[in-house]
């Protein structure tokens, strides 16, 4: 098990890897976030997932002096001193340590930046399982585009999904439009062979992964469109999966009392994981 972490500037064991209990990331979900796996010196996406943490922290505002140069090195050393071959590596960023007060408009703070390892052993090498799924009303904030921490209604309905045996919940907008899981993107292929999911319209995360199999499907002719789909379209669809940084390309087999596709995992979503898993950065 990974050991060591990086907190503010150094490197700590974990029983002394402690944040400052007036940071704002505690307080106030006043932070942003990344999660890249790695798998024996392979980064899935790496550079995607630095872009979008640039962009999240500065579309709230918050100044971050590395390079992603430094965030590299300082990532490679957090892996080599864990010993660590494979599994997700964690980045937050909050906007700094203050006294609890909401406005930070006075406030010059220093970012605190913490990284941290997994060990999450993938099972990228072995045949697509399918999952199920539960389908919930969206009650997030109004900006579920940024990546931030505060991911409240997302853990709660990932845990009424696992309480349903499910994997993933999937959140349905006010007219029962798809929107996107509560941890990943959410993806049908239909009868017509059109590969569907929902554009950037603000009402979900630009997902990474969703970028890289979006390229692919385009690539590999087959027919992408972004667009709203409805949860009737879900439920008859021929195939159904996610999208996401730790579950790559995962399809769904069942959401609610629905099965798809008879139960069985599709040719579709299994080529697009395979070719994701092929394609890769060494960091
Ligand atoms: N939507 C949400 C709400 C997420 O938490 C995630 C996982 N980070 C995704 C989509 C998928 O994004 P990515 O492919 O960048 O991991």
């Amino acid at each position: 098990m990974p050991k060591i972490s990086y907190v503010d500037g150094a490197y700590y064991h974990y029983e002394n890897s402690k944040i400052n209990i007036n940071d704002r990331g505690y307080h106030f979900g006043d932070a942003v976030y990344e999660v890249v796996m790695f798998n024996e010196n392979i980064f899935f996406d790496f550079d995607g997932h630095i872009e979008r943490l640039f962009k999240s922290l500065s579309s709230i505002d918050i100044t971050l002096d590395f390079s992603v140069n430094s965030l590299k090195i300082l990532i490679k050393n957090l892996i080599k001193m864990n010993k660590a071959s494979y599994g997700t590596v964690y980045l937050q960023v909050s906007r700094g340590i203050a006294p609890r007060n909401h406005s930070y408009k006075n406030l010059k703070l220093k970012p605190v930046l913490i990284i941290s390892i997994t060990e999450k052993r993938n099972d990228l090498y072995n045949k697509m399982k399918g999952v199920n799924a539960i389908t919930l009303p969206d009650n997030r904030w109004g900006r579920p585009d940024i990546k931030t921490t505060q991911l409240l209604p997302n853990i709660l309905a990932k845990t009424k999904a696992e309480q349903n045996n499910a994997f993933e919940s999937i959140f349905l907008d006010e007219n029962e439009f798809i929107t996107e899981g509560s941890s990943s993107n959410i993806w049908i292929l239909n009868y017509q062979n059109e590969l569907i999911t929902r554009g950037l319209d603000g009402k979900i995360l630009s997902g990474i992964t969703r970028s890289t199999i979006a390229k692919f499907a385009f690539k590999n002719k087959i027919k992408f469109v972004e667009r709203k789909f409805s949860k009737n379209e879900l439920y008859n669809a021929k195939e159904v999966f996610l999208t996401s940084a730790s579950s790559f390309v995962t399809q769904i087999i069942k959401i609610d009392d629905y099965l798809i596709n008879n139960g069985l995992v599709g040719d579709i979503s299994n080529n697009l994981r395979e070719t994701y898993i092929k394609t890769n950065e060494k960091l």
